[in-house]
């Protein structure tokens, strides 16, 4: 089979196709055959070595495909089962074999493109805003790089509680796409500097929350923008790793709250996985969510997909297609 392979860390071009001998299962997992393969920042992270796996590895998090082969130990799937998931590395490939335990069904309504297309940065979006600070209705929040993969879904749904939302994004193309997606305002943060306008936009009071998957270009001015007692969410660092940081700024600045959460741990039990996923879903298929897909690549164009996703070239989801 077809798979993209990394066996030296580093830029793009160590992305590359060769041909490995399809999967066996173990006796917990399900051999999936691969038809849309999300592409993530994290799997940026994985391929750079900042997120270090044992190499060679097959990189990719995220797909959704057709069960080929079940586990000795598997009750749960069938083969021709649709199915999709997240927090398995090797999606970028034809097939993989993935722990059952990780696999949801996908429902009738949506095609494989959709459902790769919702499972990481959907139950992402999912776990920031109810779970790691419960957004609330009337409440402000302010959304780094609104029109991302991540972005445009936490925008849809922090409106969908009924917060104000006050998005960021690189060009006034993006602004526009943030806006249509629901957020109230949208600062080119490229131009303006977003700790100005923020407050400006909030009469000086600042936001009850930032989420941010941005961090080294925008964190300092984070800790800037929020209310006495507010919260940072800092999810990632698509413009690099936050440094070293001194706690006491959390007091100076407002007695503030900062978390550095991850999916996995939200999505660590069957029944927290299940819950989001199928609100996730559900909320595609009743068109509450619109899904983005900026592009499909070639698996055998990984490369070009990342240089696309770090050039801040896209919007929405990108996808691999064996
Ligand atoms: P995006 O589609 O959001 O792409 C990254 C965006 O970051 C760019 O489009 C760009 O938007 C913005 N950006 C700002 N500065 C830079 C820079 N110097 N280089 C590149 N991009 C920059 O990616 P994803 O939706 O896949 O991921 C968004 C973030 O969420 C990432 O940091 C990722 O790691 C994180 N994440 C974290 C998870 C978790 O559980 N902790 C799970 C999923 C994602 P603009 O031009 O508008 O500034």
């Amino acid at each position: 089979m077809q798979a993209i392979q990394v066996s030296q860390v580093g830029g793009p071009e160590v992305l590359t196709a060769v041909d490995l001998p399809v999967p066996s299962p173990k006796s917990n997992e399900a051999v999936i055959q691969i038809k849309a393969a999300g592409v993530n920042f994290i799997d940026v992270y994985f391929r750079e070595g900042r997120y270090p796996a044992q190499l060679p590895f097959v990189n990719g998090q995220e797909g959704a495909g057709v069960v080929k082969e079940i586990g000795s130990d598997v009750t749960t799937l069938q083969p021709g089962d649709r199915v999709a998931y997240t927090s398995a590395l090797g999606s970028y490939a034809e097939y993989a074999a993935v722990p059952a335990s990780r696999l949801v069904k996908i429902p009738d309504e949506l095609d494989f493109e959709e459902a790769a297309a919702a499972m990481l940065q959907g139950m992402t979006a999912h776990y920031l805003l109810y779970s790691s600070y419960k957004l609330q209705s009337g409440e402000t929040a302010l959304i780094h790089a609104a029109a991302g993969g991540v972005g445009l879904l936490l925008v849809q749904m922090a409106k969908k509680i009924g917060a104000r939302v006050i998005g960021t994004a690189g060009t006034h193309d993006k602004a526009q796409l943030a806006r249509d997606a629901g957020a109230d305002e949208c600062i080119v943060y490229t131009e303006s500097d977003f700790e100005v306008e923020t407050k400006r936009l909030t009469d000086g009071n600042g936001v009850h929350v930032v989420y941010d998957g941005v961090g080294k270009a925008t964190f300092d001015r984070d800790l800037d923008v929020l209310r006495p007692r507010g919260y940072l969410v800092l999810f990632g660092g698509s413009s690099g790793a936050v440094p070293p940081f001194d706690l006491i700024k959390l007091s100076q600045k407002g007695s503030l709250f900062i978390t550095r959460p991850t999916l996995g741990h939200y999505t660590a039990t069957r029944e927290e996985l299940e819950w989001r996923a199928n609100d996730v879903l559900q909320m595609i298929v009743r068109g509450d969510l619109k899904l983005r897909i900026h592009k499909t690549y070639p698996l055998a164009e990984a490369a070009q997909a990342h240089r696309d996703l770090e050039g801040r070239k896209t919007t929405g989801k990108l996808l691999l297609i064996p």
